[in-house]
This record gives C-alpha cells, structure tokens and sequence, in this order.
C-alpha cells in the first residue's frame, strides 16, 4: 500500500492488485490503421504491462474503496489487493462502500468471495449508466464477446449485493466526493473526484491505460474501449479540466498519484 496522502476528509491509498500484461495487439487507435501502426511502433514491446489499481479511502464514515481489484478470477499474477489490505490491517467486514468506476472485471470482480460477497458490510455504488447497459441481458448480443464480460457482473452484483447496490448518476455522491461522467471506456464510465476546493484528486479508472502514449495522443485506444471516439473525447476534455484546475490524478492503470499538464496541443504526466 502506498503511502496515504489527504485530499479534503480522506486519507486516500494506491493498492496494486497486479501487473496486467495485454498483448500488443490489443493497443490500437481511434483514428486510423497508419495511426494504430505508428503507436504500435512507437511502443515497442511484445506486450503492454499495466499496473492493476484499487484505492483505499479512510473518511469520517469508515472505509471505502475506489474499485476492487480482480481477486482471485484472473489468476495468481493479480488479486494480490486482497493481502494488500489485510496487511495494512483492514478486514473485509471493514468495508462500509466501495465505489466502482465501471463493471469491468479487474475494477469488480473483487467484489466477489468464492460464495456471496467478499465485503459483508459494503453498499456497492456503480454507476447508473453502466448499470442500465450491462444490467440489459438483451444488448449482451450487441457487442463483440471480449466486451461483453459487464453484463456478467451486473447480473452477478445484482445477485450478490442486492438493495445493497447504489446507483451513481453524476454529481455529489457524498460529502467530498464527486463523480464525474467520462464516457467511451464503457457507456457509463465515471470517475470520482474527492477533496473540496483546490488540489482534489481524480481518480479515472479506466479513462487512461497507457500514460506515456495517451497523454501525448489521446486518440490512442484499447480494443476494450467501447467507443473509441468517446473516449479520446473524454480524454481531451478530462485532461484540460485537470490541468487547469490543478487535479492530482491516478486511476486503474496509472502508477502513483500524477499531475496533468498542459505541453502545447499535448498533456504530460508529473508525479504529484
Ligand atoms: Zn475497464
């Protein structure tokens, strides 16, 4: 767990659930095949390696979570935020809410024990448009099978948490804690923007995967992003507010809390 920094009421910590190691294959680009080609280059591995992340927010109320790693569904190489926890002392009882960006499963799954739920006192709350889209079995045929994984959780959150899930729409969600609608990952991919007044912290989830190309060409993509140009639209306008507005940022796949800047017609990350 990383060292705590405090942002308005909450005492806010990175946990790295795992590395995730998506084949290259998998990088693409919002604009065309020759931009795809050059960002593909410009990478120049075999794979591309991100940092799994989930955060601990120690508030007034107790403790939550942004996000909740994969626990142990996606093999031994993740769920390492379940010990994470446990070794800074927190019992899954602990958990009072954990807020998902969206229903992904290296966000959710986490969420979930071998029966019922990993969190016994948590209130999950995702956000509403997600909700709606993943939560209607009939779009499922709608989309490519490798994006269809959301319509598994929402049907097995919904079983699991009950009355217990809360749906987010945008704005306040508690005292100190906003959430911001940033579109194009999923239909109703939120971030959540916690503190009051200047220096607040975004955490985006999944509006970034790669920082050192995305910062610089928010046009680059994943295949997981279920609509390209939404995305590098809510890239653009999130890193203008968050440069002007002077936001520390981190989020699923970013290492470390960041600062956006603006570099001409381009933004670079700073470590905060
Ligand atoms: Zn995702």
């Amino acid at each position: 767990m990383s060292e705590a920094r405090r942002f308005g009421a909450y005492e806010v910590s990175v946990l790295v659930d795992g590395v995730y190691q998506a084949p290259i294959e998998h990088l693409s680009h919002a604009t065309s095949q020759a931009a795809q080609d050059a960002a593909v280059a410009a990478w120049g591995k075999p794979t591309v390696d991100m940092d799994v992340n989930l955060f601990v927010l120690k508030g007034p109320d107790g403790i939550s979570l942004v996000d909740a790693g994969t626990g142990p569904f996606w093999g031994p190489q993740l769920g390492l935020g379940r010990e994470a926890l446990a070794a800074a002392g927190i019992q899954p009882a602990d958990v009072v809410r954990v807020l998902l960006t969206h229903l992904h499963g290296d966000h959710a799954l986490g969420l979930f024990g071998e029966t019922g739920r990993y969190f016994p006192n948590a209130d999950v709350h995702a956000p509403k448009p997600d909700l709606d889209f993943f939560g209607n079995a009939a779009l499922k045929a709608t989309v490519p099978a490798y994006r269809s994984g959301g319509f598994d959780i929402a049907a097995r959150l919904l079983a699991t948490y009950g009355d217990r899930v809360k749906p987010v729409e945008e704005g306040p969600v508690l005292r100190g804690i906003e959430a911001i609608a940033m579109p194009g990952h999923t239909p109703g991919h939120f971030g959540y923007l916690i503190g009051e007044g200047d220096g607040r912290l975004l955490l985006w989830g999944d509006l970034v995967h790669v920082p050192s190309l995305q910062l610089a060409d928010p046009d680059v993509c994943f295949i997981y992003d279920a609509d390209p140009a939404a995305g590098a639209a809510s890239r653009r306008s999130i890193f203008t507010r968050a440069s002007r507005e002077h936001w520390v940022a981190s989020g699923g796949h970013v290492s470390g809390f960041m600062q956006v800047e603006r570099a001409g017609d381009v933004w670079r990350f700073s470590p905060a």
